[in-house]
């Protein structure tokens, strides 16, 4: 194990783990980031409650071969999936715009009407039942975090407060959505593998949304969280898809680079042209993770330093500054950056969230309006993509802030 902040360049212990995405190994330590909380996504009415919720190691690890990164410290049972947990993705209209596009497409591109499809970590449910009704499918969704009414809803698709099945469980499908859980997985080899088998020889089509490593490892690295496994960029995942036995369609970024998407598909006939016309990943893609890899523990280091030092500086002339934005990178930024208190709040448009307090720096959460009264000079907000609409509800509000993009 590396002392904490110790990169790539000065030491590289070897792990046991082979790597899930390509096979090689194994996985080379590269940044011991230290504890994190383990509940990230949750939020408590208690402050000391919050306090007390868990912490867990982030200890990174990668694969000199394809560029994959995996928490080695990672423990399964310390992570608790249920309706507490807050995804605030989808209260953003950023997101929903991306949503509405991808289900345009699929209804163009797949004849998908009287078919079935399963979504795995559907969250609350809002892509599948639009999906089904955009194409006149019919669908199971799964998610321990769904908080709405189990069974059919009307739509077209049915929910299950549960974790993703797999095996015999898993219901035969036509087409597969999964976002924003390859990355929660154990085994992501082995949960492509399950989706391939239960195909059989039938030509299914899926779509695989990740957050896209490429920019966690180049950037500071707010979203790495202890839920997430694995860091997949495109290049990494690329293999990870290939090597389960799927063929990738189409893959890019989306969302300001933050996130990726796969458009997959099992046993159609290799003559046929992929879907996309975008290059996929490739060597050159592999090569720049891999130097992103060698500089980010001093980058991500630097970063909590130099970001506690503006907090502190901001504070201290008066200038009460506010992080808008209390999902999972909000909290990491917490508890990376403000470990002593210096924001002078955090809001949040989720109305779950107001009155509460986030995991181990309990931060108390509020409504964006209590900024009117407030009159921060600087909003700090994690994820570039809210920008333009951060920017436009601070103004609705009459707040005159400088924005600025951890
Ligand atoms: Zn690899």
């Amino acid at each position: 194990m590396t002392e904490r902040g110790e990169g790539a360049s000065q030491g590289t212990p070897e792990t046991q783990h082979i790597c899930d995405a390509c096979g090689a190994g194994p996985l080379t330590v590269f940044a011991d980031l230290g504890d994190f909380p383990v509940r990230c996504g949750a939020h408590w009415a208690d402050p000391a409650e919050a306090a007390e919720s868990g912490s867990g190691s982030v200890v990174l690890a990668y694969c000199d071969q394809c560029g994959f990164v995996r928490n080695v410290a990672f423990e399964w049972d310390k992570v608790i999936y249920d309706t507490t947990v807050d995804t605030n993705l989808h209260h953003s209209p950023a997101f929903q715009a991306f949503s509405e596009a991808f289900i345009a497409k699929f209804a163009e591109r797949h004849d998908l009407a009287g078919k079935h499809i399963v979504e795995l970590a559907c969250m609350q449910g809002d892509f599948l039942r639009s999906l089904c009704k955009a194409t006149g499918a019919t669908g199971d969704g799964y998610d321990a975090m769904y908080a709405g009414v189990e069974g059919p809803d009307g739509s077209g698709a049915s929910f299950h407060q549960t974790l993703p099945p797999g095996g015999a469980d898993l219901p035969v499908y036509d087409f597969v959505v999964s976002r924003h859980w390859l990355e929660h997985v154990v085994d992501p080899l082995g949960f492509l593998v399950d989706l391939r088998e239960n195909a059989g020889g039938r030509e299914v089509h899926g779509f695989i949304e990740i957050p896209d490593a490429a920019y966690d490892m180049s950037t500071a690295g707010w979203e790495i969280i202890y839920p997430h496994v694995s860091y997949f960029d495109g290049y990494s995942m690329l293999r990870l898809i290939e090597r389960a036995g799927w063929r990738v369609e189409e893959t890019e970024t989306i969302f300001h680079g933050v996130l990726r998407y796969a458009e997959i598909s099992i046993n159609r006939p290799e003559e046929a042209p992929r879907l996309g016309t975008a290059p996929l990943p490739g060597l050159a893609d592999r090569d720049r993770q891999l130097a992103a890899i060698a500089g980010f523990a001093q980058r991500h280091h630097a970063e909590r330093e130099l970001w506690a030092g503006r907090l502190a500086e901001w504070a201290d002339a008066g200038r009460k500054p506010v992080l808008w934005g209390a999902g999972s990178r909000g909290v990491q930024f917490l508890t990376l950056a403000d470990a002593e208190h210096r924001l002078a709040g955090v809001v949040d448009v989720s109305p779950r969230k107001w009155g509460r307090y986030l995991p181990v720096t309990a931060h108390r959460v509020d409504a964006p309006e209590s900024l009117a009264a407030l009159k921060p000079e600087v909003v700090i907000i994690t994820n570039p993509a809210y920008r333009t609409e951060i920017a436009g509800q601070l103004a609705a509000l009459g707040v005159e802030a400088e924005m600025v993009v951890a």
